[in-house]
């Protein structure tokens, strides 16, 4: 018979005393460091749907969907794919919500039953689109970003001027309306860029 060695035998005799090295868990949940970086979480409320964070991502862990023809309006859902994330702070480094759109947190727990419909975290932004064409510009709380972010130098494109001014409910779509020829009166609307470029040049 093989005989423990004096190492096991210590760790067997502290064991009893002390309690199992090993944790019960899941009953018992674990507590990470409190320095522990564990996997980031959308803020629906700072997230402005910018897009930067997907940019950094090393992994590709955010994606992004655009839904125009949505029943609920057009939207855009960010998604963070929480398998693939490999909790580097990239994306909260890269935020431009202060940091705030996303967060590391200190969830670290990876265990699904089904991967494909729980490892992912998804929030819904408002997208707006182009008045003319339809094709997504930005998230509505984006453009205000930058439009407050420049301060009086976004009056000098509709774009950024008419989503902050409806969102302050000084001007709605009726002043678009009143305005008697159609060239003119499109370029108060809110334009991606190719149409911009065309109602400027084309329009007298
Ligand atoms: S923590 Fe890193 S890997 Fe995870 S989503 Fe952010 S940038 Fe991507
Ligand atoms: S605001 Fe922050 S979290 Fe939201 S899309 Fe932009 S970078 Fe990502």
């Amino acid at each position: 018979m093989k005989l423990p060695k004096t190492r096991e035998l210590k760790e067997a005799m502290a064991a009893v005393i002390k309690g199992p090295y090993t944790a019960k868990f899941p009953e018992v949940p674990h507590r990470p460091h409190p320095n522990f970086r564990g996997q980031p979480e959308f803020d629906d409320e700072k997230c402005v749907g910018c897009l930067a964070c997907e940019e950094v991502c090393p992994v590709g862990a955010i994606a992004h969907k655009d839904i125009t023809d949505g029943k609920e309006g057009p939207k855009r859902i960010m998604i963070h794919y929480t398998d693939v994330c490999i909790f580097c702070g990239q994306c909260e480094a890269a935020c431009i919500a202060d940091h705030e759109g996303i967060k590391r947190s200190k969830d670290w727990e990876l265990s699904f039953f089904d991967r494909k419909e729980e490892a992912l975290e998804a929030i819904d932004k408002e997208l707006q689109l182009c008045e003319i064409c339809g094709s997504p510009i930005a998230c509505k709380g984006h453009l205000r970003w930058i439009s407050e972010k420049i301060g009086e130098l976004a009056y000098s494109t509709p774009t950024l001027y008419l989503p902050r001014l409806r969102s302050l409910g000084i001007i709605d779509e009726n002043i678009v309306g009143a305005l008697k020829d159609k060239g003119r009166s499109d370029r108060v609307k809110i334009l991606c860029a190719r149409c911009r470029r065309e109602t400027t040049l084309t329009t007298s």
